[in-house]
């Protein structure tokens, strides 16, 4: 069995929709014949935004505004399914299923507006797009079945997929139907431990996706987008960047921070876990490669560049730091208190710094801080980290690095954590250079 996900680009036009069939055909048969296949949806591109826009609107209790927001989606989607179906049978369960999930979406005018009610409209995005993919093939004679996400994906009281919950109630709605291979479900969307709606973050498709290859120990994963795989560096400032043919589930992991654009960051452990492939294809380019990421790691190879912007650099620099235990926790523990991820660590004998993305509790945590020593904040940087398997560093990789920065000022720089990163971290004004300047000396 194999699972391929489509993102919000691939479903984003009527045009793109219908193209994707025969995609889903090219994957059907294999050396040992036909196989099966579960299709994960995102919603259609820019609708979760339009929805999250919607409940801002609820919960500001500007309900007018949240009115014209729900009808101007609505009547997007009315020419989306007038352009879908070509029946006038198919355009009346287009228009029927559209009408319902909008009248449904109008309806919390009425109520109390929570988080709860928010988490359901937000669904709504997957239901359409799945429904309508299913009611389209119907029209042009494929069979497919819908499996019902909410029914089998499932999250504990943190946030955590369960995966044995998703073997145990998605096997059996595969064994119900054994003629049946090609299935379609819903991406993002999950239940809570409450039972209510809830959904997996912004991005969670590949996700969903994953965590389906892991229940049912899929043959492979594929995740489809609009980009040819993960490139080596980011195109976007450095010329002359390629996509990555192979990559291990350690290295993705340590690039999904940074790549969160073309993988969703949590979405190579599932997959890592049950040692399921994971293939990144371009729906526009269907025959290139892409990139596979397996258990397998090839030795002593770099294998790409990446940075992360938006990073505040905090040191905090004490005498009680010398000789002392217990110091590093109690400073850990400001940032849990107030749950903050912290990313990357360096640390002297009397000081140490410390990155984090997140800064909504940034004052407060720096009141807490004070209480150890001085406290100093540098903000605009950029997390530059260099992947690959650095593992016995025979080929002086490190001496690489760091000879093709020698013109740039580094705040910090951290190695040993594991086998398959540098991470640096320089002002962000300073980035592109650092990316053009590390490219040229370990690719070029
Ligand atoms: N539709 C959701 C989002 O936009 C999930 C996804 O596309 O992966 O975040
Ligand atoms: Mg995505």
């Amino acid at each position: 069995m194999r699972v391929l996900k489509f993102g919000g680009t691939s479903v984003g036009s009527p045009e793109r929709i219908k193209s994707l069939l025969s995609i889903i055909r090219s994957q059907t048969s294999g050396e040992l014949g036909k196989k099966r296949q579960i299709v994960v949806l995102s919603a259609v591109s820019g609708t979760t935004n339009s929805l999250v826009e919607i409940s801002l609107a609820y919960t500001n209790g500007d309900k007018q505004k949240a009115a014209e927001l729900t009808k101007a989606l609505h009547e997007k989607y009315k020419v989306f399914v007038a352009e879908l179906f070509s029946t006038e049978e198919g355009l009346e369960k287009g228009i029927d299923l559209i009408d319902y999930h909008f009248s449904l979406i109008s309806m919390f005018a009425n109520e109390l507006f929570t988080i709860i009610e928010e988490r359901i409209i937000l669904a709504q995005g997957e239901l359409i797009s799945t429904t309508l993919y299913h009611l389209y093939l119907t029209e042009i004679g494929v069979k497919s079945k819908l499996l019902p996400a909410l029914d089998f994906m499932k999250i504990d009281e943190d946030n955590e997929p369960i995966v044995d919950y998703i073997t145990e109630h998605l096997q059996p709605l595969l064994d119900e139907s054994p003629d049946d291979d090609l299935f379609i479900t819903q991406g993002f969307i999950c239940r809570n431990s409450f039972g209510e709606i809830d959904n997996l973050r912004r991005g969670g498709s590949d996700y969903t996706a994953s965590l389906i290859g892991a229940a049912i120990r899929a043959e492979e994963v594929q995740i489809w987008t609009d980009i040819d795989g993960m490139h080596n560096n980011d195109p976007r400032v450095v010329k002359g960047t390629k996509p990555i043919a192979q990559l291990s589930f350690d290295e993705a992991a340590e690039l999904a921070y940074f790549g969160a654009k073309i993988l969703h960051p949590q979405s190579v452990f599932p997959a890592q876990r049950y040692k399921i492939p994971v293939r990144l294809l371009n729906t526009m380019e269907p025959s290139a490669k892409g990139t596979l990421i397996t258990h397998d790691s090839e030795r002593g190879k770099i294998k790409s560049i990446a940075a992360k912007d938006g990073i505040t650099a905090i040191k905090i620099q004490s005498s009680r730091m010398l000789l002392a235990y217990g110091f590093l926790r109690r400073v850990f523990e400001v940032f849990e208190r107030y749950k903050t991820p912290i990313d990357m660590i360096t640390t002297s004998e009397v000081a140490v710094s410390v990155t984090i993305d997140e800064v909504r509790n940034l004052n407060d945590i720096i009141e807490e801080l004070n209480n150890f020593g001085t406290v100093e904040v540098d903000s605009d940087q950029t997390i530059i980290c260099i992947v690959g398997d650095f593992g016995a560093d025979k080929h002086g990789y490190a001496a690489r690095v760091f000879e093709s920065l020698k013109h740039i000022p580094i705040r910090m720089i951290s190695y040993g954590g594991s086998n398959y990163n540098i991470s640096l971290l320089v002002e962000t004004t300073n980035k592109v250079e650092a990316l053009r300047s590390l490219h040229n000396r370990l690719f070029e």
